[in-house]
């Protein structure tokens, strides 16, 4: 074997558990003890301080200056009795991570001597300079300036010697360049809205909230093995290496006992998610070999974003520690599965009402239906607007690929379900639905929650599935910032929401009773909503076809799925719900195009450099072992004997001079296919430019190396295999 990858595979092997720090017997006791919520608030502040926070935070307004002041005033001393120097305005900037700079508290106070010093205006709003963040030409240098401010409405909370404090991140012009000023508008027009609806039904409902439970999938692999392989560190995948014979088939990884090193990993993330605040639930073993999955209790959207992002960056820094390396890429290993991150969603009131529970009365199922109705109508409306909202480099490899839901997006309603809407949709009289509507409502649904729950319901091919109580986004991919669909969904809800609640006040006016209109409504949307319905095999080809018959967006280029974020019916949701404006939404997509290029510029370069540099010498120097060993049995034998035993031979030597050949070509065609595609200025040409004409080298580089794999000596071969990589002990 050759050396390098030799000594690393031992050392590999030779990694020990590494024991987890205890965690204590009673969680509850350090649950959140490193986070400024408002449980700490009302420890370390005045009671009239405190509750003018409360309010503004419950009723999602700013607070004013001199309430700040206090707030930083409490905030310094407690994160200080924790041990914190520094403290950074912590904000989620366009590249799927977390962008912090650190400051210390210190101030000059004389020549010789400094203070520690944290006011109302280091918390409101910072000045941070960040001008190589993606800005999508929002940001031209001669005004490089954006301000970070202050998200009430998530705690502050210390990681390390740090008090992060959450923020929002705009250009000096107003524009917002992050997620999460978008995502915040779009919680608060959904909430909006939602109260509105609810106002036809129940007259109490003061807010609704949007929850998110996100299920975070992952890969975990030794670090030795990781530091030889160039294409996980630089792109977070491995661009190439043969399958191992056994993988996934014997399905036996799954809900498997998960083995020692792992928990103990997953323990001490636990502990430090815990200290957190991050009530997480649930650990277990995914469907390919070392994949496994995270899932904490469902939380208010905007916090369970942060919390997301903030135990991703935890998984990598706890992973060393057990000699581990996290891959949060979709895509990692050709052959397994891939990676998500589920996004089950749903609307709950402050009067305790869960708006995608089915219930036990008409009137909650009234409620209900008109909540599934018209998120039925909002995401077949925004169908590839949703699909965007994931579309990334890594997810392409993801969706599509019999694993994970195709690159159309339909909703899954169950039997239960879709039979009550098509009942209510057949119905003519208006009059005669209304009565018998009210009593098969009753009758029907209050079976539904029972046997919803039931597993044997649940699609798992479908990319949008109801699941009893909530919406369950699966397209979401694992590395994302899951602020990105949750904006578009919240969105299109919202603005769904808006014109539902428009036409029944409409309606009204002309004369109709409340009922009718409701009904007369509901069963138009269904009408209009029912295509993307769906509830066979998302992954058979009989769907595509069907799904293009049926009018919804089959577009698998990833450049070009970004278009619909710019299409006018995208737009116009956008402006009528004032979360992003026509000038972001162009910048944004910028953002995104010039992402997706990059993406696909590194793993070009990393795959030539691994073909030329790695692969082509060894297979040369393997096959002249080959060659050596013809000419010294020529010595050996009689002519036409020897003619006999090296046909095998030589045709393994000129197997292996066809594939270098070809290996070479097509990777000076891939070059050639930069160079060209690098010329281009518009972002959105250039990237369609690597989607058509850079990434189709990969897989046929990628199966010629493959087949040399298998044919290279082992001991030569300078990459571990997947069969290296894909099994911890
Ligand atoms: P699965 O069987 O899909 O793995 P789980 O029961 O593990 O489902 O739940 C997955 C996620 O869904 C968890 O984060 C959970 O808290 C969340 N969840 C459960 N109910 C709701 C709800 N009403 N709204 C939003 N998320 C929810
Ligand atoms: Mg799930």
């Amino acid at each position: 074997m050759s050396t390098l990858r030799f000594n690393l595979v031992q050392e590999a092997f030779n990694h020990q558990v590494v024991p987890a720090q205890s965690l204590p017997k009673n969680i509850a006791a350090l649950y959140g003890e490193n986070v400024f919520n408002l449980d700490t608030m009302r420890r370390c502040m005045s009671r009239s301080v405190y509750k003018k926070v409360q309010e503004a935070i419950a009723a999602g307004k700013a607070i004013d200056p001199e309430i700040a002041e206090s707030v930083a005033l409490a905030m310094k001393k407690w994160a200080m009795k924790k041990g914190a120097t520094h403290y950074t305005h912590w904000f989620h900037p366009l590249n799927d991570g977390t962008a912090e700079k650190h400051d210390s508290f210190i101030q000059k106070d004389g020549p010789y001597k400094v203070i520690e010093e944290f006011n109302g205006k280091l918390l409101v709003q910072q000045e941070p300079d960040a001008s190589s963040f993606p800005n999508g030409g929002i940001r031209n240098t001669f005004e490089a300036r954006g301000y970070s401010a202050w998200d009430p409405s998530s705690p502050a909370f210390i990681v390390d010697d740090t008090l992060c404090i959450p923020t929002i991140f705009i250009s000096y012009t107003g524009e917002a360049l992050d997620y999460k000023t978008p995502l915040l508008k779009s919680l608060s027009a959904v909430c909006e809205a939602a109260k509105e609806t609810c106002g036809f039904f129940v007259n109490d409902v003061q807010r609704v909230t949007s929850n998110l439970g996100w299920e975070q999938e992952y890969f975990l692999v030794d670090e030795a093995l990781f530091s030889a392989r160039p294409d996980l560190m630089m792109c977070g995948r491995t661009i190439m290496g043969h399958e191992s014979a056994k993988n996934q088939q014997l399905e036996d990884h799954y809900f498997g006992s998960i083995p020692k090193r792992v928990v103990e990993y997953m323990k001490d993330l636990e502990l430090e998610a815990y200290k957190l605040g991050i009530p997480l639930k649930t650990r277990h073993n995914e469907v390919a070999p070392n994949q496994f999955e995270f899932a904490p209790i469902y939380e208010e959207t905007n916090l369970a974003v942060d919390h997301n992002l903030v135990l991703m960056d935890l998984m990598r820094k706890v992973a060393p520690k057990h000699h581990f390396r996290v891959l949060l890429h979709e895509k990692p290993f050709a052959g397994i599965n891939g990676s998500g991150k589920h996004c089950n969603w749903s609307l709950t009131t402050d009067t305790g009402i869960n708006l995608f529970a089915p219930g036990k009365h008409p009137k909650d199922n009234l409620l209900f239906v008109t909540f599934l109705v018209n998120t039925l109508m909002a995401v077949h409306k925004h169908n590839a607007l949703l699909k965007a909202s994931v579309a990334s480099a890594g997810n392409a490899y993801r969706l599509g690929a019999h694993e994970a839901p195709p690159a159309i997006i339909s909703v899954f309603l169950g039997t239960q379900l879709t039979q009550l809407l098509a009942d209510f949709e057949k119905e003519d009289s208006e009059d005669g639905l209304k009565m018998k509507a009210k009593s098969r409502l009753n009758l029907n649904v209050s079976i539904i929650p029972e046997l919803m729950l039931d597993n044997t319901d649940r699609n798992r091919t479908s990319p949008f599935a109801f699941t009893g109580n909530r919406f369950e986004f699966r397209a979401a991919g694992s590395s994302a910032n899951c602020a990105s669909s949750m904006i578009v969904l919240n969105t299109a809800v919202a603005g769904q929401l808006m014109d539902f609640n428009a036409a029944m006040k409409e309606r009204m006016i002309r004369g109709e009773s409340k009922e009718q209109a409701l009904y007369a409504l509901l069963r138009e949307y269904i009408k209009i909503a029912k295509p993307v319905c769906f509830e066979g095999n998302g992954y058979s080809d009989e769907w595509k076809a069907e799904a293009s018959r049926r009018g919804l967006d089959c577009e698998t280029s990833i450049p070009l799925q970004y278009d619909a974020y710019l299409k006018p019916q995208s737009i116009d949701l956008f402006a009528q719900t004032k979360v992003l404006n026509e000038k972001e939404l162009a910048a944004r997509n910028e953002v995104k195009w010039e992402t997706y290029t990059k993406k696909i510029q590194i793993e070009a370069r990393v795959l030539g450099d691994l073909a030329l540099n790695h692969i082509v010498p060894v297979a040369i120097k393997y096959q002249s072992s080959l060659l050596d060993n013809l000419f010294k049995l020529k010595t050996l034998y009689k002519d036409e004997d020897y003619q006999e035993l090296s046909v095998d031979k030589s045709e393994k030597i000129k197997k292996i001079e066809y594939y270098i050949n070809q290996i070479q070509k097509l990777t000076d065609a891939m070059v050639e296919a930069r160079k060209v595609a690098n010329r281009i200025t518009n972002e959105r040409e250039k990237a369609i430019a690597y989607h058509d004409t850079v990434e189709p080298y990969f897989e046929k580089i990628r199966n010629l190396i493959d087949e040399l794999e298998l044919m290279v000596d082992n001991e030569l071969w300078p990459l571990p295999k997947y069969r290296e990589l894909l099994f911890i002990r």
